[in-house]
């Protein structure tokens, strides 16, 4: 059985994108069903020789703010059982928001190895992002595109000591 790693992350960080990207394939757009509610999709990541299932998280897209803590909490737990690593994906354009730091703090009652991600850093556009994200108490973020494929040779060396 392949190792698993979870994406997770609030909406519009680029879970899927990254999803996309380590699957190597367009597969159908998380929210291509209208009213359809599809918490988690698996594929078959490949990195740099490296291959894992891949899960990509949106169970929380449609909620509204008051029920967020509760929904988080189910669906993080859900999703970490059986977790060899989570991705925790922040928008290091957009820096650090409150729901960030909610995410952080159920993450660190988790066993799980978190790997902190950065993304949208093309360029140097992610910098005061990837300062910010320090302070959710995960290390050094590995930057990264997943839109442009930039930053992969880390994420795959952040991996390779959970797998
Ligand atoms: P999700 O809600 O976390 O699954 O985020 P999506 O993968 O749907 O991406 C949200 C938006 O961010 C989309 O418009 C993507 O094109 C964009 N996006 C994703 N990755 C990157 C990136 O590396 N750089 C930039 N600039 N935009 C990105
Ligand atoms: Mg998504």
């Amino acid at each position: 059985m392949l190792p698993q790693v979870i994406i997770i992350g609030r909406p519009n960080v680029g879970k899927s994108t990254l999803f996309n990207r380590l699957v190597g394939k367009k597969l159908a757009l998380v929210d291509d069903q209208p009213g359809v509610t599809r918490d988690r999709r698996f594929g078959e990541a490949h990195l740099l020789g490296l291959d894992f299932t891949i899960v990509d998280t949106a169970g929380w897209e449609d909620e509204d703010a008051a029920s967020l803590p509760g929904r988080m909490r189910q669906q993080t737990e859900a999703s970490l059982k059986g977790a060899d690593v989570a991705l925790f994906v922040i928008d290091a354009r957009a820096g650090i928001t409150p729901l960030d730091e909610e995410i952080a703090r159920y993450l660190r009652t988790s066993t799980v190895p978190i790997v902190l991600l950065a993304n949208k850093a093309e360029g140097r556009s992610g910098d005061p992002g990837i300062y910010e994200a320090f302070s959710l108490g995960f290390g050094e973020p590995v930057a990264l595109s997943a839109e442009h494929g930039q930053g992969m040779a880390d994420l795959f060396e952040a991996l390779l000591p959970h797998l």
